[in-house]
This record gives structure tokens, sequence and C-alpha cells, in this order.
């Protein structure tokens, strides 16, 4: 088994832009820009706001995070998207999910400019991706086809099975593996009899939000794992059935300990696995850095 190591791959990724970059914002005039907003006080989400405000400060890249309670209306919530659409300096724009309840998530993302849609989430760019007819993804399947790509994967005719059915992964990602030709099943909550499914597998892609949900006796020898998911422990019991032991050992420190969906007992099967962490969400964040740079490219006309 070998690890596809997002620590590396994304490294790469950054490192190309860097590259790329620095002479295109000298002509260009002006950097990337990014616009993150987000709504209340939910601590995963600010997390995850400032890790992508550092990786697009890194690269020299503009970054403005625009905060609001949860009190803020709807109005000023919509004033919001609709100036960052027409602001110059802004090439992507990005509502940090999940919005709080009271909100229709789809009303925001269908209000951002599909050429600001850095998230790739608008219903004009989900169709774009079904059809084949864009070369810019949303950041998760993006990363992991990334990923593939570096360790030399073709899946053309592989049997692949992904779990989730999320506009956000399961989606797009069974689009984008159709579009490069493997065969693919998608399984979500309803679907019956789904280790029978993943026993038949070539290639999985785990998008659930369940710890351990994929076992060693659903998977053949020598499949690829895709771990998206991200998943906190916060028993020492739990942490030593399906987490690295690195991150036992911060479970120790912290209280708590991450992990994805797939048992470890499963990945020493495979072919290629994807660890969590160090795996598919680094090249999430990468690919959003990507992602904006490919708008400023096209916005610009570099
Ligand atoms: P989501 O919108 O909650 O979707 C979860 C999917 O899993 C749904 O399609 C659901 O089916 C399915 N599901 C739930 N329980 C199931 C079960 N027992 N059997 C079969 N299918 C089941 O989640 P998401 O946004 O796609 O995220 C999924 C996971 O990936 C989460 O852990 C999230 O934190 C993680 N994530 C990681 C990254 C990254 O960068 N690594 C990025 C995004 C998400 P139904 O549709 O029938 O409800």
């Amino acid at each position: 088994m070998e690890i596809l190591d997002g620590k590396i791959v994304s490294a790469k990724v950054l490192e190309n832009i860097k590259n790329e970059s620095s002479i295109i914002i000298e002509k260009a005039g002006r950097p990337p820009g990014l616009a993150v907003v987000i709504v209340g006080d939910d601590p995963a989400s600010a997390i995850y706001v400032r890790s992508k405000e550092r990786k697009a400060r890194k690269l020299g890249f503009h970054s403005e995070v625009i905060e609001s309670n949860s009190s803020v209306s709807d109005e000023e919530l919509t004033s919001v998207i609709a100036k960052l659409n027409i602001d110059d300096k802004i090439d992507g724009i990005l509502v940090q999910l999940p919005l709080p309840e009271k909100f229709d998530t789809w009303k925001y993302l269908d209000m951002i400019d599909p050429e600001k849609d850095v998230d790739r989430f608008h219903p004009v760019n989900l169709g774009k991706i079904m059809l084949g007819r864009t070369n810019i993804y949303p950041c998760t399947p993006s990363g992991i086809v990334r990923m593939l790509d570096e360790y030399n994967v073709d899946v053309t005719g592989m049997n692949c099975v992904v779990l989730g059915r999320s506009y956000i992964v399961g989606k797009p990602m069974a689009s984008m593996l159709t579009n490069r030709n493997a065969t693919v099943t998608i399984c979500h909550s309803r679907t019956k009899n789904i280790p029978e499914i993943l026993s038949r597998a070539d290639l999985i892609v785990s998008a659930i939000g369940i710890p351990g949900f994929v076992k060693a006796d659903m998977v053949k020898d020598g499949s690829i794992l895709i771990d998206v998911g991200i998943n906190r422990v916060d028993t020492r019991e739990a942490a030593e059935e399906f987490c690295t032991s690195k991150e036992i050992e911060k479970f120790e420190k912290k209280g708590y300990a991450i992990t994805g969906d797939i048992h470890p007992a499963a990945f020493e099967k495979s072919s290629f696995y994807t660890p969590v962490p160090g795996g598919v969400g680094l090249m999430t964040v990468a690919m959003l850095m990507d992602n904006t740079f490919r708008l400023f490219l096209a916005r610009t006309g570099s």
C-alpha cells in the first residue's frame, strides 16, 4: 500500500501557483483576490476560514474575510455578495458553509457571479461539471483527481464507488470520475447492501462523515481508498480504534482526535490510500487557491 500524500501534492500545487503567478501579477498590475463570507460563530468554520486566509496571503493574494453574526439580515447578506460581485479586486467569492439554519443557502450560492464562484457550487457551474464543459471544479473532488494524477492512477474502466451524494463532494466527484471514463456507483443513506457494492470497487471515495464506516471486510485487495470524511472522536476507545498513532498522541493532549470514514484495517488491503489528516483536506485548501488563480487568469485575460 502506498500513501497518496496530501502534504506533498498540496505543496506542489501551491509552489506551482507561486511560480506561475509572480510574472502574471506584475503584468496584470494586481494580485488574485479571494473573498470569504462567513456568518455566525461555528468554531470549525472559523478555523477553516483562517486557514484559507493564511494560505491566500502566503501566496501574495489579496484576501478579504467578511464576517457577520447570525443576526445579519437577508438584505445585508445579499448586499455583501452583490458588492463582491462587482468588486474588481475580487476574482473568487466563497460563502463558508454551513450557514446558520435560518438562511436559505441556495439563495446566496445562486447570487454569486458564476465567473467568481470559486467553490463551483453555482448551478451553472455544477451543470458545466456534469457536461465536462469546464476546467475548474469544486475543490475537494478536484484535489482528489489532482492526487490521482500525481501518482499516475488512471481511472479509465475502473469500478468506482462514491459514498455520499452531496453537491460539495459526492455528486461532482461522480461526474468527474465518469468524465474520466470510470464506471461510477453513488451510494447514500437509502442505498441497499453497501458492503456488497463496495466489495466490487476498484476505487472508493468515502464522503459520509461516520468514523470507520468502510471496514476491511468490505473492500477488495488492491483497491484505492480515498477518505474524505473529517470526524472528531471524543473517547480514547474510539481514538485507538480509528485514528493514526499521531492523532492518538494528540488525543492525550486535546481530549479529541480526527479520523476519516475508512477503518485503518481497510487501508492495509489497499494499493493506494489517503490518510486523515494529511490527505484530501490539505488538497481542498490548495485547490481553492488554484481555483482563485484560474479565475484571476480568466478575468484578467492572462
Ligand atoms: P453531507 O452533505 O452531510 O453528505 C453526507 C452524505 O453521506 C449524504 O449523501 C448521506 O446520504 C450519506 N450518508 C450518511 N449516512 C450514511 C450511511 N449510513 N450510509 C450511506 N450513506 C450515508 O456531507 P459532505 O459535506 O459531503 O461531507 C461528508 C464528509 O466529508 C464529512 O465528514 C465532512 O466533514 C467531510 N468533508 C471533508 C472535506 C475535506 O476537505 N477533506 C471537504 C468536504 C467535506 P443522504 O444523501 O441519503 O442523506
